[in-house]
């Protein structure tokens, strides 16, 4: 995991994050999921700088375990100088060593963050579940510790004034405040009383209303008019130059004696949905199994 240090905003990570929720739901199934239907509480995974280091560092490393559907998994944690805010050695088990640099001992309130970033490493190298390349494999294990409950931590970790900024992992604030309000909206949860940061709080307000607009992308009826009125003019225009478009969250395909039929994202698992374009249609995505009403 990096240390963070000149703080990115915005989300120039996306393609990347939805590829990761995607892989998610394929990997563990919806009912996978339904086990992780509740994020850590901030009472297990708090950590005062009058707790003992090392007996608190495994308390929460075993909150963190329990929360990441690890029962077998064993985290033996310890400190060191290294440039890397912390690293796992991804082993065969049931033992994992997790190394948290040196400056977590008069940091503790965010080992909690750090570890759920490393445990969740153990969690995908178990699942099989990766992305090929650094960049998108840790982009991968911050989106999956954020949908599967514990990544709410690492958001928390992101201070910034004048002065100093801190953040952990690889999402930026916006990013991870994007994937806590997917889950949030999946799980009927409300992650808001949980922020100890007010900018971490902002960023997810911020991502939250990115993730809201993914549900009110046409064809889905709770598009908004103006979305709904380029849709109609897309839509003529792929009647009469079939294949032309491209570049828009929906594509049409097909034509002539079948039909044109229109392909969008899925609002939760952005696994791609293809239905007749026919007016108004009900459809389930197939993987998430989310119903959704289109006015295609
Ligand atoms: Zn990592
Ligand atoms: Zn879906």
């Amino acid at each position: 995991m990096a240390n963070g240090s000149g703080v990115v905003h915005g989300y120039p990570h996306l393609d990347t994050v939805r590829a990761a929720i995607t892989a998610l739901y394929r990997r563990l199934t919806p009912e996978g999921l339904y086990a992780y239907d509740v994020s850590v509480a901030p009472a297990d995974v708090s950590f005062a700088d009058d707790d003992d280091l090392h007996l608190g560092a495994q308390r929460v490393a075993h909150a963190l375990v329990r929360q990441l559907r690890l029962p077998d998994a064993r985290m033996i944690v310890g400190f060191r100088g290294m440039t890397h805010a912390a690293s796992v050695e991804l082993a065969a088990g049931p033992e994992y060593f997790v190394e948290l640099n040196d400056r977590f001992r008069t940091h503790r309130r965010d080992i909690g963050a750090a570890l759920a970033h490393e445990i969740t490493h153990v969690l995908l190298h178990r699942l099989g579940l990766g992305f090929p390349g650094t960049r998108d494999n840790e982009i991968l294990t911050d989106t999956v510790t954020t949908y599967l409950g514990a990544g709410w931590l690492l958001l928390d970790a992101y201070r910034e004034d004048g002065v100093t900024s801190q953040k952990l992992g690889y999402l930026t604030p916006e990013e991870f405040g994007y994937v806590l309000a997917k889950r949030a909206l999946a799980f009927g949860e409300d992650p808001s009383p949980w922020f100890t940061s007010p900018r971490a709080y902002t960023a997810y307000t911020d991502g939250r209303d990115v993730a809201l607009h993914d549900g009110r992308q046409p064809p889905l009826t709770a598009a908004g008019w103006a979305g709904r009125h380029r849709y109609a003019k897309d839509r003529r225009q792929a009647r009469e130059h079939p294949g032309a478009a491209t570049g828009l969250p929906y594509a049409f395909e097909g034509g002539g004696p079948d039909g044109l039929r229109v392909s969008f994202p899925c609002p939760t698992c952005h696994q791609r949905i293809r239905v007749p374009v026919r007016g108004r249609v009900r459809a389930r995505c197939g993987l998430c199994r989310t119903v959704l009403e289109c006015d295609t």
